[in-house]
C-alpha cells in the first residue's frame, strides 16, 4: 500500500504545541462520573476525551460497559466542556451509533484488531468517514495483523487514521501488564512514517506508578501522542482500577514530562 502524507494531515492541521493527548476513564460508569472527569480535564493539555462504553472483557462476569446511553453522556461532555470525544467500537452497530452521536474519534481495540472479519466490518461501516480512526495493536505481538488492519481501514478511504501502541500480551510474567515490544511500534512506523503513532502507557503498564516513565520513553522515541486513562477515584473504577491516574496527576505529568516533539 502506498504511504501517503494525507495520513497525518489531520494531526498536523491541529497545530498542537505538544503531542496529541487523549485522556478520560477506561469506562463510562455514570453520567455524573463522565462529566466530572471531563470538567476536571477541561483546562489541561487534553485534546480528546476518551470513555469506553462497550467494554470487551476478556472473561465474562465483569462490567461490560453502559452501552449506547454513554454516547449521550459524551455528547454532553462536548457541549459542556468543548472537549472532542473518543470511544471504542467493535462492530458495525457500534460504528453506526457512534457516528449518529457525532463522536469525534473512534478506536479499534486490541481484541478486535486480531480479527480480520471484525476489522473489515468496521472498515466497511466507516467507509469515507471524516472522523479520526485509531487502530490499537493486536493483543499478540503480530505485526502483520496490525498492518493488515491499517490497510483495511486505509482502503476504506479513511483519511484521518492513526495507530495506538498498547503493548502485547505474553504468557511470561513481567513487570508490565502488556510488554511494550517497542521495536514492533517502530517497525510499523518505518512502514508508515506518516501515520500518527500514539502510545497507551496505561494498558502497557497496568500500574499507575509506571505510567510516567513509559510516557517519557514514548515521547523520547518521538511518538505523536499519548492515551492515558484518567479517573477521579481510580481505586474504585469499574475497570482497570490499578492503572488509572487522577486528573491532577495527569496535569502534573504534563508539567514534568519532556514534551517537545522534534519537528523536521
Ligand atoms: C481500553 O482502552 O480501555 C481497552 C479495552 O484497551 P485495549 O483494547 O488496549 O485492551
Ligand atoms: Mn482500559
Amino acid at each position: 500500500m502506498e504511504n501517503s502524507k494525507e495520513m497525518r494531515k489531520w494531526l498536523d492541521d491541529m497545530a498542537l504545541p505538544h503531542p496529541l493527548v487523549i485522556a478520560g476513564p477506561c469506562s463510562a460508569e455514570t453520567e455524573e462520573q463522565v462529566l466530572k472527569i471531563a470538567h476536571e480535564l477541561k483546562d489541561s493539555d487534553v485534546n480528546y476525551y476518551r470513555a469506553g462504553i462497550w467494554k470487551p472483557r476478556t472473561r465474562p462476569g465483569n462490567f461490560e460497559g453502559v452501552g449506547a446511553i454513554g454516547l449521550k453522556w459524551l455528547q454532553k461532555v462536548k457541549e459542556e466542556t468543548g472537549l472532542k470525544t473518543a470511544t471504542e467500537v467493535a462492530n458495525r452497530n457500534h460504528v453506526d451509533l457512534a457516528l449518529e452521536h457525532d463522536i469525534d474519534m473512534l478506536w479499534i481495540g486490541a481484541r478486535s484488531t486480531v480479527s480480520p472479519f471484525i476489522v473489515q466490518e468496521i472498515a466497511d461501516a466507516l467507509e469515507g468517514t471524516d472522523k479520526v480512526v485509531l487502530i490499537k495493536n493486536p493483543v499478540n505481538p503480530d505485526l502483520s495483523l496490525w498492518l493488515g488492519a491499517v490497510e483495511r481501514l486505509y482502503s476504506a478511504n479513511i483519511k484521518k487514521l492513526g495507530v495506538i501502541h498498547r503493548g502485547f500480551s505474553s504468557y511470561e510474567k513481567t513487570k508490565y501488564r502488556n510488554i511494550p515490544e517497542w521495536q514492533l511500534a517502530i517497525e510499523l512506523q518505518t512502514r508508515f512514517p506518516d501515520l500518527p503513532l500514539i502510545n497507551d502507557p496505561s494498558h502497557i503498564t497496568g500500574k499507575r506508578d509506571m505510567v510516567f516513565d513509559v510516557s517519557q520513553t514514548a515521547l523520547d522515541l518521538n511518538f505523536d501522542g499519548l492515551m492515558i486513562e484518567t479517573h477521579f477515584d481510580p481505586d474504585n473504577a469499574w475497570s482497570d482500577a490499578a492503572q488509572q491516574v487522577t486528573p491532577d496527576t495527569l496535569k502534573q505529568m504534563f508539567i514534568d514530562l519532556k514534551m517537545r516533539k522534534e519537528t523536521d
